[in-house]
């Protein structure tokens, strides 16, 4: 079949190649993958910046139609539309897998990193972990929900926002853009979108941001003290250090401050006002099982919808370096059966 394998010869690339299909083996489904969509993990997965993985078959928001399942599976059959996320297995015994907090599970697999993902024609999946699409969903959008989406989702939930409240996002990219339209629409918050980017802004405003802010010259946090005396929470997607410390200050007492982002440095929180305010900071990883299914649901009744662009396998290098340019708004997402 074919696939997408990082690079021996060509670090931080990734070979188009043909190999042998995946083997079903107990409790697993054959997937015939769809589409798939690509993702800023796969590039880090790429060049090897979580560990180096030769020849491995990076993806993890895959979508496709089940192919084969082993004699044990009885929650799948043939035919069923499933996914296959970055939390692609937990050992389901542990506390944090007991406790509804299987993605914090330290004996973790992630599709695409410590095991085979779905940039290829054919993948295998945990069955017990494989979330079927409903009926109604386009498939390339489901693949962004995969990830993008459940990330945005679980990321407002855990902010604990209530209908008419007001949340501050900050970073309207890819994922700051989804936490809006599920905030607006699935929460029913009322939305500050903070970006220094005012063309994402734009984009902001029309996926249903309340009020924006360019944080480029000036404080968000003052500005929103002022506007509406502090947001009741606040999620940062920015890769940016002055944006949690902005976020932490934009919120009224008791209020949750959701770190997403992933900026490679320390946050200033003020000890005093995190003591007397009551203030929490939280971070959020992807989203359980039951998350995504809810997630996807919410695409099913076109809540919320990623915009994507379907792409072929032979551009996987061009994506990326498109990503790394910042070229991108939306999703790319793979076409396995487009060929270029
Ligand atoms: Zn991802
Ligand atoms: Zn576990």
């Amino acid at each position: 079949m074919k696939a997408a394998i990082v690079s021996a010869e060509n670090p931080g690339k990734l070979d188009i190649v043909d190999v042998g299909a995946p083997k079903l083996t107990s409790g697993q489904a054959l997937v015939d993958i769809e589409y798939c969509g690509v993702c800023h993990t796969d590039l880090h997965v790429a060049k090897g910046d979580f560990g180096e993985v030769l020849g491995r078959i990076p993806g993890h928001e895959g979508i496709g139609i089940v192919k084969a399942i082993a004699d044990d599976v009885t929650n799948l059959k043939i035919g069923d539309r499933v996914s296959i996320a970055w939390f692609y297995q937990a050992c389901g015994t542990c506390e944090y897998c007991t406790t509804g907090r299987e993605t914090f599970c330290r004996s973790i697999k992630n599709a695409g990193f410590s095991v085979d993902g779905a940039m290829a024609e054919q993948c295998v999946v945990a069955a017990d972990y494989a979330v079927k699409v409903p009926d109604g969903l386009d498939p390339a959008r489901a693949s962004s929900i995969t990830c993008a989406g459940v990330t945005s989702y679980k990321a407002i939930k855990v902010a604990a926002i209530r209908p008419g409240q007001w949340i501050a996002i900050y970073g309207c990219g890819g994922l700051g853009n989804l936490a809006i339209q599920y905030a607006k629409h699935v929460f029913n918050a009322k939305v500050i979108a903070i970006d220094i980017n005012d063309d994402k802004l734009e984009f902001a405003k029309e996926a249903g941001a309340d009020l924006t802010f360019n944080s480029s010259c000036a404080d968000a946090a003052e500005w929103i003290q002022e506007q509406i005396g502090g947001a009741h929470a606040a999620v940062v997607t920015a890769v940016s250090k002055i944006a949690f410390n902005q976020a932490v200050n934009s919120v009224r007492a008791a209020s949750k401050v959701v770190a997403v982002g992933l900026p490679p440095e320390t946050m200033d929180l003020e000890i005093v006002k995190t003591v007397l305010d009551g203030i929490e900071v939280v971070g959020s990883l992807v989203g359980t099982r039951k998350d995504l299914e809810e997630t996807f649901q919410f695409g099913a009744e076109g809540k919320v919808s990623p915009v994507v662009e379907t792409r072929c396998l032979h551009e996987i290098n061009d994506i990326f370096d498109e990503m790394e340019e910042g070229k991108i708004q939306g999703r790319m997402v793979i076409d396995m059966h487009k060929d270029c």
